[in-house]
């Protein structure tokens, strides 16, 4: 009801303001030139309830790129395009507790196959596990399931991308690698292609909050009612944000936040919060949860963000467990 809504629209607008100051903690990800001015300070949120009741609060509007968030939707899509069992006997689902972009286990774990979709060397590997024979049916394919989800074409970031394209060795190093393990389908430079075009789509916390929202409910679109992903494929997408979607702090994440949740270095989160049973919960009919806050810390996790990610989870009792 309104009264309640009104109530914790006041709550996030004071728990918005106090958390902003936090970013000084944090720096914007300047490993990708044009991620580094970013305003430190900003902080957004959208909230959305399956009946269309939305809540937003500070910098809500500002675009962003995808980044990380970008792994589950093309995870989803190669699961989609290729199946399930073909996808995960090229990329596994087990947490790391190694940095986002770490190359270590591939070659630690003979025969070097990717921890999980939701690191660099699975997101590259799922990137060219996209249908298609080449980068632009690959991305096709992937702007066509975000279009079914968000309802318009994605957006590049041109400067974003060109500005990794050319600094992201890393990134080529596990994508040579991954290629010499034959875990790679495509040609290493489409295959980055794939990965870091997915990575520079733009959006606010609103689309990310209705993806939140669509997983929520198992892949059942609120506005098109539609099951716009199979409810197998959308369950395995939450259980590997919950398990490995904040990198090296998803356990952190699971005990204190309790929510699945994806970051991006660009310092997106999109989290959610499924049904629940009881009816004095709030948010019973469940929720999408998008947030932005550009400065990230040591594990590349918006520093702002996930407090007021933590603040909502205590305050509103959203752990799931
Ligand atoms: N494009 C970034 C990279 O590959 C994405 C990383 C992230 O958001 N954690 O380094």
């Amino acid at each position: 009801d309104i009264h309640v809504n009104s109530q914790r629209k006041s709550d996030l607008d004071e728990w918005v303001a106090h958390y902003r100051s936090f970013a000084i903690e944090g720096q914007t990800a300047n490993y990708i030139p044009a991620l580094r001015n970013a305003h430190l300070s900003q902080l957004g949120i959208t909230i959305l309830e399956p009946g269309g009741t939305m809540i937003k609060s500070g910098d809500w509007d500002v675009p962003f790129t995808l980044q990380s968030i970008s792994k589950v939707l093309s995870f989803i899509a190669a699961c989609l395009g290729r199946g399930i069992s073909y996808v995960l006997d090229r990329v596994d689902v087990e947490p790391t507790g190694d940095a986002f972009n770490s190359i270590i286990r591939l070659e630690m774990h003979k025969p070097g196959k990717p921890f999980n979709p939701m690191i660099n060397a699975g997101a590259i590997t799922v990137a060219s596990l996209l249908p298609g024979d080449s980068s632009h049916k690959k991305l096709e394919f992937l702007y066509e399931l975000f279009e079914n989800l968000l309802g318009k074409r994605p957006t590049i970031n041109e400067e974003v991308y060109q500005s990794e394209w050319q600094t992201s060795h890393r990134n080529r190093a596990l994508a040579h690698y991954l290629k010499e393990t034959n875990y790679l389908e495509s040609e290493v430079e489409e295959a980055l292609e794939v990965y870091l075009m997915q990575c520079s789509i733009e959006v606010t916390t609103e689309d990310i909050a209705l993806l939140g929202l669509i997983l929520a409910q198992d892949g059942y679109h609120p506005v098109s009612k539609e099951q716009v992903i199979p409810k197998k494929v959308a369950k395995l997408a939450k259980a590997l944000m919950l398990t490995c979607g904040m990198y090296n702090a998803s356990g952190k994440f699971a005990a204190f936040i309790g929510v699945p949740a994806k970051s991006g270095v660009s310092g997106g989160i999109m989290a959610l919060v499924p049904p629940s049973a009881r009816s004095e919960m709030p948010f019973q009919d469940g929720c999408g949860i998008g947030i932005y806050g550009p400065a990230i810390d040591e594990y590349g996790n918006s520093v702002a963000g996930s407090l007021l990610l933590k603040q909502m989870a205590q305050e509103w009792d959203l752990s799931i467990f």
